[in-house]
């Protein structure tokens, strides 16, 4: 990856920050880069993530949003730098994060009820190995009547709709009282209302909680007035600041070394010739329009 121009590295501005500015990072990452062998699918990154702040990770199909989740997780070592999470390395740090996968693939979980996927969530890590039985119990219940599944605690994952089963995944990472929310396309494939319902979740989380989110993305709209910060991704480049900072056509004209617009229609962002990687799925601009019901 040839060096770029310091705009387009993404360490020239970063936003006003969310609900946690001032307190110490929740996550931290410093000069991070990362490579699967010669190929180097981001570099140069640095990012404070602040209790309560909820930052959106965009960027189109092999950007590296997988890679960075993986980071976090622990399973993915940088190529360079540095990346602490409430100071320490994501390994150790694991039980603090709370990940909600995409809609995934449903043939292993779909004979579980909705408790038992989050009794996982919480037998999975030490903390759950203190509790008695019925605290557990109690917990999970609890768990689910806070996110609005308790309706179907007893039902198996498989009968749910989409919808309902990313209320339990929700349930699941909330199990651990986790500090970090790391999301990875929670909203794929469901419905706006759906799409409403979770991101509401989530969103009372960290307004309850200070709990931070990470939140990957391809479709920005849905979380659009939640966004603290954007971290876009593009090939070779990104940049870390405000929707309004980041989501220009200027702001990715200079990200993406081409021509990029990008306009507001009845509040929402639309994103018109941001190109794809040989490797990405050919119609990310696209995407934008067909789900919001806009089109070029
Ligand atoms: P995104 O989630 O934005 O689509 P990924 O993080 O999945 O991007 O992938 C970024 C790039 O890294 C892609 O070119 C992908 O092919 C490559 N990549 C991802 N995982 C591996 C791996 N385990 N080994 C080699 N290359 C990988």
């Amino acid at each position: 990856m040839a060096s770029v121009p310091q705009a387009r590295e993404g360490r020239t501005r970063t936003g006003t920050g969310g609900a946690g500015t001032g307190t110490a990072p929740v996550i931290s990452l410093r000069g991070a880069a990362l490579s699967y062998g010669a190929r180097t699918v981001w570099q140069g990154l640095d990012l404070d993530v602040r209790p309560g702040e909820f930052i959106a990770v965009l960027g189109p199909n092999g950007s590296g949003k997988t890679s960075l989740v993986k980071a976090l997780l622990g399973r993915q070592l940088l190529s360079a730098g540095t990346l602490a999470i409430l100071g320490h390395s994501p390994r150790e740090a694991s039980r603090h994060i709370g990940y909600v996968p995409q809609q995934a693939t449903l043939s292993a979980q779909a004979m579980l009820r909705a408790r038992d996927l989050v009794r996982f969530g919480i037998d999975g890590h030490r903390f759950g190995l203190g509790l008695r039985t019925r605290a557990i119990r109690g917990r999970v219940d609890e768990i689910l009547e806070a996110v609005g599944a308790a309706a179907y605690a007893d039902v198996p994952l498989g009968l749910l709709s989409g919808g309902e089963r990313q209320r339990v995944r929700i349930g699941q990472a909330l199990a651990t009282d986790p500090r970090i929310l790391l999301c990875d396309e929670p909203l794929l494939s469901l419905d706006l209302n759906h799409q409403r319902a979770v991101t509401e979740l989530i969103d009372a989380r960290r307004r309850s909680h200070g709990t931070a989110v990470v939140f990957v993305t391809h479709e920005i709209n849905p979380v659009l007035d939640l966004v603290d910060r954007v971290l876009y991704l593009a090939p070779g480049a990104h940049r870390v600041g405000t929707p309004d900072e980041v989501l220009t056509s200027e702001s990715l004209s200079l990200l993406y070394d081409t021509q990029v617009d990008v306009v507001r229609v009845h509040g929402r962002v639309v994103v018109v010739g941001a190109p794809d990687e040989p490797s990405a799925q050919p119609h990310h601009a696209q995407e934008l329009h067909e789900s919001d019901g806009v089109r070029p």
